[in-house]
């Protein structure tokens, strides 16, 4: 490129940033506006901006608080130096300060600002941040640098101008690309945003929702190229990748209903030969299920006695934390009963005779509303038939990718170990056999090695 035309692309586009930038100026005094979300209420959001519900009533000039419709806009005081409109995000994996800065085009000590922050470690996975409303530009693509690749050609590959790449990306001199750092650009505005960046080897990484809820099975995704080795972690989970042939690597894993609400650690490394590798790290938010709690229950004592329950405990980990790397269901769950009534959900707390709600209650609970029948809910392998003894008659049901289910208190069990069922084969009938106030069948799932609220499992197609 000669040197006049390049001078004039490179004023031409800080002209470009002047226009895009303008969300906060100094002489405009109103304050920024933030557009009311369904579910809000000014409590809520005078929290989001840390200021007082009065302040925000004063300055909109508002007559009624109890009535506000999703959609209006109303002015957020004491936010002096910004203007423009301002949204709450959940972030998703992979951001940073930096990251948020380039792609809303905002400088960092705003977003500081506006967010309270007194730490980078503020910014997690899940957590909740104050961000402009970028309607201009949308920088919702990301590439990486390749290891030894310089930003002209990783431009190219992406079919962008480097020279705009540079300036959207904060990046004075190209010589300062971070291949840890990807760099954002305006995609087509009909794909989807990516949930992180573009790392190397990888086109996108990210969880199917955020914050993560106690007792839910997360569905992590990882799209690139082929033939390469994933592994990581998540609260202290081995996660095992698998590939689904159609570029994914997919990891599902469940988060304990008893994990304590907070940051947990998430890590993920990419190896494509034995020298060329990364690996990344964040925090990443789990929220309380907000179980309740059941009423005391009063069972057989046998059945709650440790001597007996951890036995049976650790027979029914090590059944189902082993890992089939083959996917032997397709598509949706099914009930494991006809015409299914709830009689208890997954989760709730519970207290057996008189003792502490240190227990959860890790299934789903069956009435019996049209007949007895068991079925298997996906295609699998018996794994395990015999009597236990707060589970009772039970069977569990390998589905690969470390999936499993598990069926308890049955009259009668219809398979034997090593069995394939199909999804609708009868597999046993309903009783009321071990810990029980009556006849049910209790259902659980399990998600490499945890136990997960089956109704996700009813409600979404895995992987
Ligand atoms: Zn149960």
């Amino acid at each position: 490129m000669n040197k006049p035309l390049f001078v004039i692309i490179f004023l031409s586009f800080l002209l470009f940033r002047f226009s895009i930038s303008p969300v906060f100026a100094q002489d405009i005094q109103v304050g920024p506006t933030y557009t009311i979300q369904p579910g809000d209420t000014l409590g809520v959001i005078a929290s989001k901006f840390g200021v007082s519900i009065d302040d925000i009533i004063t300055i909109n000039n508002i007559e009624n608080p109890n009535i506000l419709a999703a959609g209006q806009q109303i002015v957020i005081p004491g936010l002096e130096g910004v203007t423009g409109n301002l949204t709450a995000e959940t972030i998703p994996l992979g951001s940073s300060l930096t990251s948020l800065s380039v792609k809303h085009q905002f400088p960092v000590s705003m977003l500081i600002k506006l967010n309270k922050i007194t730490s980078p470690e503020e910014v997690y996975a899940g957590s909740s941040l104050i961000l402009p409303v970028t309607d201009q530009i949308s920088l919702n693509r990301s590439v990486a640098i390749q290891p030894g690749e310089s930003i002209l050609e990783t431009a190219a590959q992406v079919n962008q101008n480097p020279w705009i790449m540079i300036l959207q990306n904060n990046l004075e001199k190209s010589w300062l690309a971070n291949p840890a750092i990807p760099l954002l650009y305006a995609g087509n505005s009909n794909e989807p945003a990516q949930q992180i960046g573009a790392l190397p080897f990888l086109t996108s990484l990210y969880f199917d929702k955020l914050p993560i809820i106690q007792g839910q099975t997360v569905k992590i995704t990882a799209t690139g190229e082929q033939g390469l080795y994933l592994t990581g972690s998540l609260s202290g989970k081995e996660l095992h990748f698998s590939p689904t042939g159609d570029g994914r690597y997919v990891a599902l894993q469940g988060i304990s209903a008893l994990t304590d609400p907070g940051l947990v650690d998430f890590s993920l490394a990419v190896k494509k030969t034995e020298t060329s590798k990364f690996e990344i790290s964040q925090k990443v938010l789990v929220q309380s299920g907000f179980y309740p709690e059941d009423p005391p229950l009063s069972v057989d004592p046998q059945t709650i006695d440790p001597i007996y329950t951890e036995p049976e405990e650790q027979t029914v980990k090590q059944i189902t934390s082993t890992f089939t790397p083959q996917q032997l269901w397709s598509g949706q769950f099914r009930d494991p009963v006809d015409d299914p009534c709830y009689k208890s959900i997954f989760g709730v707390r519970r207290i057996y005779n008189g003792g502490a709600y240190l227990n959860y209650h890790g299934g789903l609970d069956y009435g019996v509303c049209a007949n007895l029948n068991i079925y298997a809910p996906a295609a699998g392998t018996v794994v395990f038939t015999g009597p236990l003894t707060a589970l009772g008659n039970a069977t569990y049901i390998d589905h690969g990718l470390g999936i499993f289910t598990g069926y308890g208190h049955q009259a009668e069990i219809l398979v034997n170990i090593g069995d394939h069922v199909e999804p609708g084969q009868q597999i046993g009938i309903i009783g009321a056999t071990g810990r029980v106030t009556g006849p049910h069948l209790h259902w659980e799932i399990w998600a490499n090695g945890v136990r997960v609220n089956p109704v996700q499992w009813l409600e979404n197609t895995y992987p």
